[in-house]
């Protein structure tokens, strides 16, 4: 299959007639039954006909994803969650209120028009209004329902720029929306509103304090920031390797002066041994590292420079097959434990304290 590369803008309407036309085409392949990856504030997402079975199946197969992980079903706007959601719960009013749109995933009861393809066998489905014009236009002139994974194959990092949409898509779906860099750079935001309280199920932008501040009671799934693999996770995404580098990572915690003397440590012994080594610093410390491969995912003191970054650097690291990859660790409140969550699973928990 030949994959059609189209650019769009993020930001400002309205579209150009190129992009009037780009879009009314990436909607039509949806309708058709066919599949586009397109930009949204967190990551790029891998569309297709949300109430299409068929779609939904060929979302799996380009990603490579098991069919038991369900896929979060966009929508352009509030009056549309009416349409694919059962009993429509205060809570979710009071979210859509607050928060929507944006970076915000809720968990609620499906109706009957979403099938089981598209939520994983499960009678719950998840739903997003993506706060990007692009997004939201493209899911008007797709029909109103797009469910979409994150754009890279099953197990990689998200992507949040096109080249790596094109990467890894390249051949297996019928069109890529090139949006240029995203704003937020890591998943939305998972909350669970069958259950009671409501549980956060994957940690976003928008932070579990802001989910209370509208809420009051919200609960934080037990696997969020601890090795899950002996535990069930309530998000059934959250079970499979995530977010992870070719290269063998590690997380190393401590003071900044005692990291830095550690990591160089280790680099100089896996020199010795030729292995290509890498770290994840940020701007003030990235000049200290010894590695064959440096690089800042932006700084510490402000945690949106690093959450656009991560994904990004973890995806230059295979580029460049960094064999063995340190990275610095990152306060775990706001959003940084959305970071920490990411940084975890990527490092398979592997942490070293000094
Ligand atoms: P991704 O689209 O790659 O961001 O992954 C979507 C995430 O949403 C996965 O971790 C899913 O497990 C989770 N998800 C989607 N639908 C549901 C649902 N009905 N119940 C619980 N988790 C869900
Ligand atoms: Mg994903």
């Amino acid at each position: 299959m030949e994959t059609i590369v189209q650019k769009i803008r993020g930001d400002a309407l309205p579209f150009s007639e190129q992009e009037e036309e780009t879009l009314r085409l990436a909607g039509d392949i949806i309708r058709r039954g066919g599949l586009v990856a397109f930009p949204t504030e967190t990551v790029y997402g891998l569309g297709g006909d949300a109430l299409n079975p068929a779609s939904s199946r060929k979302i799996y197969a380009a990603k490579g994803r098991p069919s038991d992980n369900p896929l979060i079903v966009h929508i352009a706007d509030r009056e549309a969650l009416a349409q694919i959601v059962r009993n429509i719960p205060d809570s979710a009013v009071r979210l859509a209120e607050a928060f929507w749109p944006g970076p915000l995933t809720m968990i609620l009861e499906k109706a009957d028009i979403v099938p089981y393809e598209t939520t994983g066998g499960l009678d719950t489905v998840a739903v997003r209004m993506p706060s990007h014009p692009a997004a939201r236009e493209f899911i008007r002139r797709a029909g109103g329902y797009v469910a979409a994974p994150s754009a890279n194959l099953s197990g990689k990092p998200s992507p949040t720029v096109a080249k790596y949409v094109v990467q890894d898509m390249d051949g297996r779906i019928e069109m890529i929306l090139d949006g240029g860099n995203v704003e937020i750079g890591l998943e939305s935001t998972i909350i669970d509103l069958i259950s009671y309280p409501p549980m956060v199920l994957r940690p976003g932008y928008v932070t579990v304090q802001m989910l209370r501040d509208v809420l009051g009671d919200v609960q934080e799934d037990c696997t969020i920031m601890r090795d899950d693999s002996g535990q069930a996770p309530k998000a059934p995404g959250m079970k499979y390797r995530h977010y992870a580098p070719r290269g063998e990572l590690t997380i190393v915690d401590g003071a900044q002066e005692d990291v830095v003397k550690y990591i160089n440590s280790r680099l100089d012994r896996f020199r010795q041994q030729h292995k290509k080594t890498g770290v994840i610093a940020t701007g003030a410390s990235v000049q200290k590292y010894r590695a064959d491969s440096c690089k800042s995912v932006g700084d510490r003191n402000n945690e949106d420079t690093v959450a656009r970054e991560l994904y990004r650097v973890l995806r230059e690291f295979d580029d460049e097959n960094v064999e063995i990859i340190y990275a610095e660790s990152f306060d775990t409140d706001g959003i940084g434990q959305a970071i920490m969550n990411r940084l975890l699973k990527a490092a398979g928990h592997r942490v070293v304290y000094i």
